[in-house]
């Protein structure tokens, strides 16, 4: 496995002085997609968004006085009902994205700060999701899910909310890591996922620590900012085990408290999951802060990203993982 990285130097002249710029470009270890990281301090306070919590919860379409009326049923598996457990909520996506596409709304209330998402909120969502999926038709699928929060992650609707995919044909970056952890498993004969995770505990540069089953790290080419990856010991994700799910949902809230430490409040989680594509794919989660909203914020994805794949960010996995692994067990 090779973590291969190039540094550049760009000078400016700047306060009458030349200032040095280190830009370090990262190729990821399966994919080999490039990754930038500019080692600047940036400010993110855009300032607060009061008006628009209240003025989006005055038409939600999750809030519970609504969602009855307005949510989008699925005809086949779910039979036009609701699926709920806990506060989750399952119906269809109004804007299908793939043959089976679901929207789950994951808590009662309308906005949550980061630290207020529970373990019970996502494993809720996940088992909802655990059981459309033991009834889907055989064949392949590819399975994704995935969560955008707040308008500065992509999100229309603030209310939280995660949505799943079930796709004949794969994504764009799921082929790559279906391909890449392919290539892998024949020249290693193990798993690109829990081969990476014995190669991070061994260094520790990037390894954070661990919740029920999963192993959580900082990736090493980040696609964002705080790029973390939980790794499952179940391999599959329709049959995980309810101690595998909590594992997951935990890590989740351990990353989104420190998110909010960070003065973040926005971000962006996927979860690809491993069923019916072959032995040598592992479900994998994985997730990153985006710009925090606010009546000021700006897009962090800009034409490097949109138009070159190119992800740009602003701080150092080994600094961010340090800093998490230390307080990782009282979150
Ligand atoms: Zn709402």
């Amino acid at each position: 496995m090779e973590f291969r990285r190039e540094v550049e130097i760009a000078k400016i002249y700047v306060n009458g002085k030349i200032e040095e710029n280190p830009v370090e470009i990262r190729f990821d270890p399966l994919t080999l997609q490039t990754s930038r990281i500019i080692k600047k301090s940036i400010n993110l306070n855009f300032g607060g968004f009061e008006e628009e919590i209240e003025s989006t919860r005055s038409w939600c379409p999750f809030c519970s006085e609504r969602i009855e009326n307005l949510a989008a049923r699925e005809p086949i598996i779910m039979k036009s009902e609701l699926w709920k457990r806990g506060e989750a909520i399952m119906f269809a996506n109004l804007m299908p994205y793939s043959k089976f596409s679901l929207v789950l709304r994951v808590t009662e209330k309308h906005y949550l700060k980061l630290s207020e998402f529970k373990t019970e909120h996502f494993f809720d969502a996940f088992k909802l999701i655990q059981e459309f999926f033991s009834r889907l038709p055989e064949g392949k699928i590819y399975a994704t899910i995935g969560m955008n929060y707040l308008k500065s992650a992509g999100s229309s609707i603030m209310h939280p909310h995660i949505q799943v995919l079930f796709s004949e044909n794969s994504t764009d970056y799921f082929a790559r890591l279906e391909w890449g952890a392919f290539s892998f498993a024949e020249l290693n004969k193990k798993d690109f996922w829990m081969a990476l995770v014995e190669e991070e505990k061994k260094n520790k540069e990037r390894f954070i620590g661990t919740t029920e089953k999963t192993y959580w790290l900082a990736t090493f080419a980040p696609k964002g900012f705080y790029h973390f990856m939980g790794i499952p010991e179940e391999r599959n994700f329709v049959d995980m085990s309810d101690e595998q799910l909590i594992g997951l949902s935990k890590g989740i809230t351990k990353i989104l408290k420190f998110y909010e430490r960070k003065g973040f409040n926005s971000f962006n989680f996927s979860i690809f999951c491993a069923d019916r594509i072959g032995s040598s794919f592992r479900t994998n989660l994985q997730i990153l802060a985006r710009s925090p909203f606010g009546k000021y914020y700006w897009c962090d994805v800009f034409f490097t990203k949109m138009l070159q794949d190119e992800s740009v960010t602003f701080f150092m996995p080994e600094d961010y993982a340090k800093e998490l692994r230390e307080i990782w067990e009282k979150l």
